[in-house]
């Protein structure tokens, strides 16, 4: 049975509150989002995330259309609809400004795979290109960072990690942060990372799915 509108509101906040305790979504930037039947859920603009209530959060359709009365959805709603559509496996989505990963997007710098943990975004980390906030154009450079992936960097802004549940596109995003403090520090000291091959990586992936790591 597909779960209720009012829990799931309830994961969003939880998820957007743990996002601010983290220091992840500094100046109320950031976003989080939820598929649900007839559309998606998604954090109102402008509302400071220790204030958020059920009630706040924004029931879109697939188009990316609110209810009339609906207060203002955040100001990405453009990328979580054009991911939603593109991505039939992905049913939840997190946006973050968090500090480390996004140093390396305003580098225009992904994220080699140099840990198996990188398993987890399905493989190196792509920073797509730069383009003005809420726009079509940033959302179709998310949908293409994210191609075969559950994280990309978005450039010059954060980063996109995708889930089939919530708490999926929270652990994606977090480990997305602590990837890019590790690749910052080999950076910072001049060493160069050694890559895990493609084939390890698929081998990390099917050991993850083994262990449910990957599922609801
Ligand atoms: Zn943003």
């Amino acid at each position: 049975m597909p779960m209720p509108h009012a829990q799931i509101c309830r994961e969003i906040i939880a998820v957007s509150q743990a996002l601010d305790t983290a220091g992840m979504v500094p100046n109320k930037s950031g976003n989080v989002s939820a598929r649900v039947a007839d559309g998606f859920l998604i954090t109102p603009a402008a509302v400071p995330y220790r204030d958020l209530t059920p009630g706040q959060i924004v029931a879109l359709n697939a188009a990316g259309q609110p209810a009339p009365g609906a207060v203002r959805p955040s100001s990405e709603w453009r990328m979580h609809a054009a991911i939603y559509a593109a991505r039939p496996d992905v049913s939840a989505i997190v946006h973050t400004h968090s500090p480390r990963a996004t140093a390396l997007a305003c580098a225009g710098r992904g994220i080699p795979p140099f840990h198996y943990m990188i398993a987890l975004a399905g493989g190196g980390i792509r920073c797509a290109p730069y383009a003005t906030f809420g726009t079509a154009e940033l959302a179709g450079n998310a949908v293409r960072g994210l191609e075969g992936r559950r994280a990309t960097l978005l450039g010059n802004h954060g980063v996109m990690a995708v889930g089939v549940a919530l708490h999926e596109a929270h652990a994606v995003a977090i480990e997305v942060e602590n990837l890019a403090g590790e690749y910052l520090s080999m950076l910072s000291a001049g060493l160069e990372p050694l890559l895990l091959s493609d084939g390890e990586l698929q081998n990390v992936v099917a050991r993850f799915a083994d262990y449910g790591r990957l599922k609801s």
